[in-house]
C-alpha cells in the first residue's frame, strides 16, 4: 500500500471513531495535508474556524503567514506534510486539554509512522509539548532535537506557531530566521541518520 493509501486508511478510522472527544455535529475532522511522502512534516495546534470550513489545516491568517515561511525556503506548501495534535476545531477555540491530546495523539503518531518524515517541525508549545515536553518554545525555538519516540529516533526542530508571530513583531523576526536555517538543518540531519545512536539527547547543530 502506498503512504497516500495507508493516510486514506487512517483518515477513515478517524472519521469512524466516536469516541475522539472533540467530535461534534457541526465539527468537522481536519486530518491533514501535503506529500505523504515530504522530508517534513508540520504540527500545529488545532483547526479553527476556517480550517473546519475547510477541512484543511492552515487555512486562515496563520496559514497564510506558514505559507509565506515555507516559500521563503523555496518548500512550497504541497511538498510538505502538514497536521496538528488535535484534529477537530475545540469549542470557542479554546487551547487543547491533555485528554484531548492523547486521544488524538494516537493517530498522529499513526501518522508519523506512516509519512516517516526526516524532521518534525513542530508550530508553538502544544506540538512541541508532545515529543519535548520539559522544553521552553523561547530557548528551544529553531533549534534541532533528536528524542527517542516509539522506539525510533525522531528529529524535532520546534517552531513559534504562526500566530504568535502575527501577534509580536520580535517573535516574527525570529521565527522567519528560523525557518531559513531548515534546509541546512534537514541537510544536516540526514547525514546524522546514517550514523544514528538511539538516545534522547539535543544534538548542538544549530
Ligand atoms: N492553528 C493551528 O495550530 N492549526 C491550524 O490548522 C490552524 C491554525
Amino acid at each position: 500500500m502506498s503512504k497516500k493509501e495507508e493516510l486514506q486508511k487512517l483518515q477513515e478510522k478517524m472519521e469512524a471513531d466516536e469516541t475522539l472527544p472533540l467530535r461534534a455535529p457541526d465539527i468537522n475532522l481536519v486530518f491533514g495535508v501535503g506529500d505523504p511522502n515530504a522530508k517534513i512534516l508540520m504540527v500545529g495546534e488545532s483547526p479553527g474556524y476556517w480550517e473546519n470550513l475547510k477541512r484543511e489545516p492552515f487555512v486562515g491568517n496563520a496559514g497564510k503567514f506558514l505559507d509565506q515561511l515555507l516559500r521563503s525556503i523555496e518548500m512550497p506548501r504541497e511538498s510538505v506534510y502538514i497536521t496538528n495534535v488535535v484534529h477537530h476545531r475545540p469549542p470557542e477555540n479554546r487551547d487543547p486539554l491533555p485528554e484531548e491530546m492523547s486521544a488524538y495523539g494516537k493517530y498522529l503518531d499513526e501518522m508519523i509512522k506512516i509519512i516517516d518524515p526526516e524532521v518534525i517541525v513542530t508550530l508553538g508549545r502544544y506540538s512541541m509539548g508532545k515529543f519535548l515536553p520539559t522544553a521552553k518554545i523561547s530557548s528551544a525555538h529553531g533549534k534541532l532535537f533528536r528524542v527517542n519516540w516509539n522506539n525510533k529516533d525522531l528529529f524535532i526542530i520546534p517552531m513559534y506557531h504562526p500566530a504568535a508571530s502575527l501577534r509580536n513583531g520580535e517573535v516574527m523576526r525570529q521565527e522567519k530566521e528560523d525557518f531559513l536555517r531548515l534546509p541546512d538543518a534537514l541537510k544536516k540531519i540526514v547525514e546524522e541518520k546514517k550514523k544514528i545512536v538511539p538516545k534522547s539527547e539535543q544534538m548542538g547543530l544549530l
